[in-house]
C-alpha cells in the first residue's frame, strides 16, 4: 500500500523508533513542534478514528501510556500534549496519536540542554538510552 505510515512499519523508510510491540510502532516525528515530539501508530493500516478497532484503540492507549512515561523520563518536559488529527487537517491518512512534550513558559518551541531545539537524530539518542 502506497501509504508512508505503512512503509515505516515495513522499514521501507527509516523512522527513529522509541517503542515497539506486537501492534504498536512509536517514533519521532520528523517536523518536531518541540523536542521529543513522537508519533504512535498501529501496525495495521487504520486510516482514522472512525476506523480504528477496539483491540488497536486499547493497545494505541496502553502504549502512549508507556511513551510519555519514557519522554518525561528522558527529557526535561514539564508537560505533554496528546493530539490525533481526523479527515480535515490529517495530513498522513494512517491513524497516528501524536505526543507533543511540553516545556515551562512556552508553547510548543522548547528548550532543552539551553538550546532553543535539539535535531531529531539528538533527541533520539537521550530517548533511546532508557531503552536498550
Ligand atoms: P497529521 O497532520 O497527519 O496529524 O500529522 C502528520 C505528522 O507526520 C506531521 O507532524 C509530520 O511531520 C509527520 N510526518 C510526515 N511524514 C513523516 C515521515 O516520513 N517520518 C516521520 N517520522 N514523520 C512524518
Ligand atoms: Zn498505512
Amino acid at each position: 500500500m502506497d501509504c508512508i505510515f505503512c512503509k515505516i512499519i515495513r522499514g521501507e523508510i527509516p523512522s527513529y523508533t522509541i517503542y515497539e510491540d506486537e501492534q504498536v510502532r512509536a517514533f519521532l516525528d520528523i517536523q518536531p513542534l518541540s523536542n521529543g515530539h513522537a508519533l504512535i501508530i498501529p501496525k495495521k493500516h487504520f486510516e482514522n478514528l472512525y476506523d480504528m478497532d477496539s483491540e488497536n484503540l486499547k493497545c494505541i492507549e496502553l502504549a502512549s501510556q508507556k511513551v510519555a512515561k519514557l519522554l518525561k523520563e528522558t527529557l526535561d518536559c514539564q508537560g505533554i500534549t496528546r493530539l490525533q488529527n481526523n479527515e480535515y487537517g490529517q495530513e498522513v491518512k494512517h491513524y497516528h496519536m501524536h505526543l507533543i512534550p511540553r516545556y515551562k513558559n512556552k508553547m510548543f518551541k522548547v528548550q532543552v540542554d539551553g538550546k532553543e531545539k535539539l535535531e531529531v537524530e539528538e533527541i533520539f539518542r537521550k530517548v533511546q538510552k532508557s531503552v536498550s
